[in-house]
C-alpha cells in the first residue's frame, strides 16, 4: 500500500497546505474576493516589495483562492512552485516571454493548439521573438535549429488532430547539453502524464480544460519543476542572470533560491514581472471552480481513457471510417512513446476520417444527438468537431493536409457519460454520415 500521499487521487483533493480556512474553519477553500490586503506596518510593506517577506500585496500578483489551487497544481505535476494566469493563452505567452527577448527564439515543435500557432507566428513574431518549428517525429530535429539565441524548447505533450505523443525525454536530454529548459503544455494529459518526471522544466496547462473539467471557467497555470538551473550558463539565460533593472538590479537566477530557499526563479520572476506588467490574472472566482473541478480530475482522466479505449475498438470496425487516429494507432516509434509516456490510459481524444469525404464529415457531426458540437475539449461532455468546415475552414487544401486535417477528419473528445450511450450516438451518426448533405454547417 503507498504510503506516501503523491498519489494523483489524494493530491487533487488535499494537495498543497490547505486543510482549512485560517479564520473561519471552512472546509471549502473560499472565494478571497479582495483585490488588496492590509500591512501590518510600513516595514512589513516595504519587506514584502522587497520579497524579503513573502505575502499578499496585490490580487493581479497573488490571492489566496488562487494560492491553494498553485500549490495543488504544482503537486500534481511533481514541480516546486506555480503561478496561475487568466487563460491557457496566457499560460504559453509567459512561459516565452519569462526567458525570451526581442532578438531571441524558440525550438517549438510543429504539432500545436492552433491558438499557439497564432500567438507564436503572428503575435510573438512581432514582439521580435522568432519561433523556429521542428517535427517533433524526429527529436534531433529540435537540435538541428538550436543557436547561441535559443531560449526554451516547446511541445504539447498529446497534441491535436495528429495525436503523436511528444518525445519529452529525448528532446529535454538535447536542450539539457545546451542548458536550453523544456517547456511542455500538457492540457491534454494531465495525470496520465507527469512531463517533469521526463525532464521538463516547465509544465503549463489551459486549465479551462480536464483539469477544470466542467467547461464553467478559463484559466492557465505555470509550473516551475525547480530541476532546472536557470544560472549553468549565464549567456544562454540572461533574463535570469542580468541584473532586473524594474526591480532593482535583482538577478533573477541567483536571488530566488536565496530568499527563498527553492530553486524557482522562473515561478517568481512571471508572478512578479509579468504579473505586474501585464495584468492577466486570475479571477479568484474562477480559481474556485477550477478547483471543483480539479479535485476528481484523476477519476475523470481515468473513465475518458477508459471510454476513448472501447470507442476506438469500436471505430476500427465501422464501415464509414476509414482511419481512426489515436495516441496508440501510429506506425513505431511514434505508437511506442504513447506507451512510454501515458500511464494510467492513452487519452481522452479520438480522431476519425470518413468514407464520404467533407459532406460526411459535416453530415455526421450534423446528426450527433449526444455529443455538442463545440470547439473546446476537455468537458465531462463528449464533444466533437468537424475542423474543415469550422476551425480549419480558411485553410486551402494544401494548409489543411500540413495541419493534419484531411477534409472528412472529425475530432472526438470523448466524455464520461456512460459508453454504451457514446458509441450509440456515433453509430447512429456514422450510419448516417454516408447519406448526403443534412443542412449546411456554418
Ligand atoms: N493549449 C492547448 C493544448 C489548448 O487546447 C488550448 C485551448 O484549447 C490552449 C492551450 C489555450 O487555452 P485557453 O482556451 O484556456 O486560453
Amino acid at each position: 500500500m503507498s504510503t506516501k500521499r503523491n498519489n494523483p487521487e489524494t493530491i487533487a483533493i488535499h494537495g498543497g497546505d490547505y486543510k482549512s480556512d485560517p479564520v473561519t474553519n471552512a472546509v471549502a477553500v473560499p472565494i478571497y474576493r479582495t483585490t488588496s490586503y492590509q500591512f501590518n506596518n510600513t516595514e512589513h510593506a516595504a519587506n514584502l516589495f522587497a520579497l524579503k517577506e513573502f505575502g499578499n500585496i496585490y490580487t493581479r500578483i497573488m490571492n489566496p483562492t488562487n494560492d491553494v489551487l498553485e500549490k495543488r497544481v504544482a503537486a500534481l505535476e511533481g514541480g516546486l512552485s506555480c503561478v496561475t494566469v487568466s487563460s491557457g493563452q496566457t499560460a504559453s505567452s509567459f512561459a516565452i516571454l519569462n526567458v525570451a527577448q526581442a532578438g531571441d527564439n524558440i525550438v517549438s515543435s510543429t504539432d500545436l493548439y492552433g491558438g499557439t500557432v497564432s500567438l507564436f507566428t503572428h503575435t510573438l513574431s512581432k514582439l521580435g521573438i522568432e519561433i523556429r518549428y521542428a517535427d517533433p517525429s524526429d527529436p534531433k530535429n529540435f537540435e538541428k535549429m538550436v543557436d547561441d539565441k535559443t531560449r526554451a524548447f516547446y511541445g504539447e505533450t498529446l497534441p491535436n488532430p495528429y495525436l503523436r505523443v511528444f518525445p519529452i525525454k529525448e528532446v529535454s536530454d538535447i536542450g539539457r547539453k545546451y542548458n536550453i529548459p523544456l517547456i511542455m503544455d500538457n492540457t491534454a494529459s494531465p495525470v496520465i502524464c507527469k512531463p517533469i518526471e521526463h525532464g521538463a522544466a516547465i509544465v503549463i496547462h489551459s486549465l479551462t480544460k480536464y483539469i477544470g473539467g466542467h467547461g464553467t471557467a478559463v484559466a492557465g497555470s505555470i509550473v516551475d519543476s525547480g530541476n532546472f538551473d536557470w544560472t549553468a550558463d549565464p549567456k544562454r539565460q540572461p533574463l535570469f542572470n542580468e541584473p532586473d533593472a524594474s526591480y532593482g538590479g535583482v538577478i533573477w537566477g541567483k536571488a530566488v533560491p536565496e530568499l527563498t530557499g527553492a530553486n524557482v526563479p522562473f515561478a517568481v520572476r512571471a508572478r512578479v514581472c509579468l504579473l505586474r506588467d501585464l495584468g492577466s490574472a486570475l479571477a479568484p472566482d474562477n480559481a474556485f471552480a477550477i478547483i471543483q473541478g480539479l479535485e476528481t480530475v484523476a477519476l475523470r482522466m481515468k473513465q475518458h481513457c477508459e471510454n476513448a479505449e472501447k470507442v476506438v475498438n469500436f471505430l476500427k470496425k465501422h464501415k464509414e471510417v476509414t482511419k481512426v487516429i489515436y495516441s496508440t494507432e501510429h506506425n513505431k516509434p511514434i505508437a511506442d512513446r504513447a506507451k512510454k509516456y501515458l500511464k494510467g490510459g492513452y487519452g481522452p481524444m479520438v480522431g476519425i476520417e470518413l468514407k464520404g469525404g467533407i459532406e460526411a464529415g459535416k453530415t455526421f457531426i450534423e446528426s450527433l444527438k449526444m455529443f455538442y458540437h463545440v470547439a473546446n475539449i476537455g468537458d465531462v461532455r463528449s464533444l466533437a468537431i468537424h475542423p474543415a468546415s469550422t476551425t480549419h475552414s480558411q485553410l486551402n487544401e494544401k494548409e489543411l493536409a500540413a495541419s493534419g486535417v484531411t477534409q472528412s477528419y472529425v475530432r472526438l473528445c470523448i466524455g464520461i457519460e456512460h459508453v454504451d450511450d457514446i458509441i450509440e450516438d456515433l453509430n447512429q451518426a456514422l450510419n448516417k454520415s454516408s447519406k448526403g448533405k443534412l443542412r449546411a454547417v456554418s
